[in-house]
């Protein structure tokens, strides 16, 4: 999508610092870190938000997990939160399904 801030940052439109990369996923460290360590694994797919899963895209987003995991091993992350925020309410500023992940500090449930 043209008007989209992951979409361009995917494509190297706008830059980003990479974590990983593949033919379908892009990870990349979030500008403001919210722990330690703090980046966002995204579909290279525009997909709204995870309210927009469907038959038509969950290999993709189940291909993002595997590379959480990759990454999370590569890192050396044994404690780790993912969070994906769906729709304003919940705090998704960004209208491209991504999925936060911190690591580094001590972290408090329920999240605010
Ligand atoms: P929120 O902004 O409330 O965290 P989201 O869940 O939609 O909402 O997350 C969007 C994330 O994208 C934010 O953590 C934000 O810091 C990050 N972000 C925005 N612009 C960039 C950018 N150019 N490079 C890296 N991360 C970005």
């Amino acid at each position: 999508m043209s008007d989209c801030l992951f979409c361009k940052i995917i494509s190297g439109d706008i830059p980003s610092k990479k974590v990983y990369e593949d033919e379908l996923c892009y990870a990349f460290y979030d500008i403001d870190p919210q722990a330690p360590t703090h980046f966002l694994v995204i579909p290279k797919q525009h997909i709204r938000s995870a309210a927009e899963v469907d038959d038509s895209n969950s290999a993709v987003v189940a291909h993002c997990f595997e590379v959480i995991a990759k990454v999370a091993k590569e890192q050396g992350m044994e404690s780790f939160r993912i969070v994906s925020n769906i729709g304003e309410q919940a705090g998704q500023s960004v209208f491209h399904l991504h999925f936060h992940v911190l690591s580094g500090r001590d972290m408090t449930w329920p999240p605010g």
